[in-house]
Order: C-alpha cells, then sequence, then structure tokens
C-alpha cells in the first residue's frame, strides 16, 4: 500500500479533527485576554485604569452614591494595562473571548460594575470603602482590627491607624 493511501486510511478512521464550536467545546489558551472583569469590592474607583487604558475604552463616573465603571469592548484592545497597573488588583482580563458583537450594540456590549459609597462611622462623611488587598499591604504586621478600620473615611482611618500605631509601639 502507497504511503498516500495509509495516511488517507488513518485519517478517515481517526474522523474529523477540526474544532466543534461552536456546537462543542474550544481550546482556549490559559493566556488568552478577554473580557474584563472588575471586583467592585476592590475597587476604589482611583481611575488609574482609565489613565492607562490607551483606547479610551473605561470611563468612570460618579452618580448619587456611587461610581459607575464602563469597559467597552468596541474600542478595548485588550492589551492588558488596566490589570497590569491597578493597584488593588481589582481589574482582570478573564479567558471569555465572547467579544464579537454588532456595531449597534457598540455604546452597551460593555461590563459594568457599581462601586457603592459607605458613609464614614466617624465623621459622616461619603467615601469609597478602602481595598482589602490596600489595606492589608498598608497595615502589614501591626496589630489593628481592618475590618473596624473600613468603616472609616480616609482621614479618619489616618487618624485612627495613626493612634493604634503610637499604641502599638509603646507596647
Ligand atoms: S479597577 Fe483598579 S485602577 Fe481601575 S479604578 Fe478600580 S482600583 Fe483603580
Ligand atoms: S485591556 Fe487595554 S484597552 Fe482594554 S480596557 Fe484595559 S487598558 Fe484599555
Amino acid at each position: 500500500m502507497s504511503g498516500f493511501l495509509k495516511i488517507a486510511i488513518r485519517n478517515l478512521l481517526k474522523g474529523p479533527t477540526t474544532d466543534p464550536y461552536p456546537f462543542g467545546d474550544t481550546f482556549i489558551p490559559q493566556k488568552l485576554r478577554g473580557k474584563l472583569k472588575v471586583d467592585a469590592s476592590e475597587c476604589t474607583a482611583c481611575r488609574t485604569c482609565e489613565e492607562v487604558c490607551p483606547s479610551g475604552a473605561i470611563k468612570i463616573t460618579k452618580n448619587e452614591g456611587a461610581y459607575v465603571h464602563t469597559t467597552w469592548y468596541n474600542t478595548c484592545c485588550f492589551c492588558g494595562n488596566c490589570e497590569f497597573f491597578c493597584p488593588t488588583g481589582a481589574i482582570k482580563l478573564t479567558t471569555d473571548f465572547h467579544t464579537a458583537h454588532f456595531q449597534d450594540e457598540k455604546y452597551s456590549f460593555v461590563t459594568v460594575a457599581v462601586i457603592k459609597e459607605t458613609e464614614c462611622k466617624n465623621c459622616k462623611t461619603k467615601f469609597v470603602p478602602p481595598s482589602e488587598a490596600l489595606l492589608k499591604r498598608a497595615y502589614n504586621g501591626i496589630d489593628i482590627d481592618l475590618d473596624e478600620l473600613k468603616l472609616y473615611c480616609p482621614e479618619c482611618r489616618k487618624k485612627i491607624a495613626f493612634e493604634r500605631l503610637h499604641l502599638w509601639l509603646r507596647h
């Protein structure tokens, strides 16, 4: 049997090798840069991602008592700058590649996260709760209740943290 015939028979017996997608699963590379996910509980609405985005795909707007973080897939080029520069790790690229959309959906095909403000336990000022990851980094090794600290605005938090730190250093 000729070599060609052997290959043809072997391939016929193996069946189709093309990807069954969209009727079945498909291979997704681990490092694929797909849709973005924003963890509203870690986002501090600091606007760093908006600043570093080269394509203007991120907009953060202030509404009554909350910040709205919107990402437009019509302009996002999946460069990963937002994830790289986010100080809290709140924004991440996922492997969800379903970003194709019709032109008339360009303003609605978005990812939205709502970051709610809260009221300071002490001075009643409205503020965005701090990121747990940042608090842990800032007060690493210091005996301080981070859950309690989260209830205060940045100004009150600074004063309370300073007092606790002072007490902690004296013991
Ligand atoms: S996602 Fe990160 S960089 Fe963007 S506003 Fe939130 S905390 Fe700041
Ligand atoms: S991946 Fe790049 S283009 Fe897309 S939102 Fe983030 S910074 Fe902007």
